[in-house]
């Protein structure tokens, strides 16, 4: 059973721009796939809808399951996705920690899908949850500065954070919007080694939107790219060459400015 199933998606935004048209493929547990494309393409947009923080376009047979169940058709989010979020993890640019909180006060947010609401909402979390984040936080390498303020650390550990808190959620699922596009080469290649030592270890299925096309090629075995909202290639990353990102971009893209 494939674990992230697209079938035939589309989104128009209310200012009529197609953002997705007609879009269809299937990722299988334990692939790390690259999902890339020009700016404007669509990538955040689809990532946003599989994690169903938009709704796909009604018309149409647009339909997305995750874990082989059903959480959007028709236009509508289905109340599905309140158990399959338990185990989706989703990265964003921005790393959306709580600047004020301790890494590892972030990094226990991710088992609040997983606990009594109250106890999650007083923050009372067990000896062992704690333990929990403090092993995931050492897995990102940051344990030393769990005590920190998130607002205090590098753009790169703040994502490591982030990572470390989809770790604490036992994500199976992991989605990420261009996590490493704010960073810096040397921090954006840290974050992306995570995300593969988590896929490989953890077996966790990745799904991460880069406009950076040096480490899909270094860390994805699979590629999807998108044009103007279509889908114009899925398949392996050694099947790509230089010339297929040239005409994907539409300009010579090489490693120096792919990292800009
Ligand atoms: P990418 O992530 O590849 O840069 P996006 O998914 O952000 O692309 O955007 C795809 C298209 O959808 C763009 O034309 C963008 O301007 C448009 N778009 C994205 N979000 C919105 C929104 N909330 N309202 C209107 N248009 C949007």
């Amino acid at each position: 059973m494939s674990l992230i199933e697209i079938h035939q998606i589309s989104k128009t935004f209310k200012t009529d721009t197609v953002a997705l048209n007609n879009v269809s493929f299937n990722i299988d547990p334990g692939e790390m796939v690259a999902l890339v494309g020009p700016s404007g393409s669509g990538k955040s947009t689809l990532i946003r809808i599989i994690a169903c923080l938009e709704h796909i376009d009604k018309k149409g047979d647009g339909l997305i399951n995750l874990f082989g169940k059903c959480v959007q058709a028709n236009g509508r989010i289905h109340s599905s996705i309140k158990t399959v979020r338990k185990h989706l993890g989703v990265i964003f640019q921005s790393f959306n920690l709580v600047g004020r909180l301790s890494l590892e006060k972030n990094v226990l947010t991710g088992l609040l899908g997983h606990m009594p609401k109250w106890r999650g909402t007083l923050g009372l979390f067990r000896a062992s949850e704690r333990i929990k984040a403090l092993i995931a936080l050492s897995r990102v390498g940051i344990l030393a500065q769990s005590r920190q303020r998130a607002s205090t650390l590098s753009g790169g550990q703040q994502q490591r954070a982030a990572i470390a808190r989809t770790l604490v959620q036992n994500a199976d699922i992991i989605l990420a919007d261009e996590p490493v596009a704010s960073l810096d080469p040397a921090a954006a290649d840290r974050v992306m080694q995570t995300l593969a030592q988590i896929n490989k270890e953890d077996k966790a299925t990745v799904l991460v939107s880069l406009h950076q096309i040096e480490y899909a090629l270094k860390y994805c075995t699979r590629v999807i790219a998108l044009k103007d909202g279509g889908l114009i290639f899925d398949g392996k990353t050694t099947d790509t060459s230089p010339d297929f990102f040239t005409k994907l971009y539409g300009r010579k893209i090489d490693h120096d400015e792919a990292s800009e």
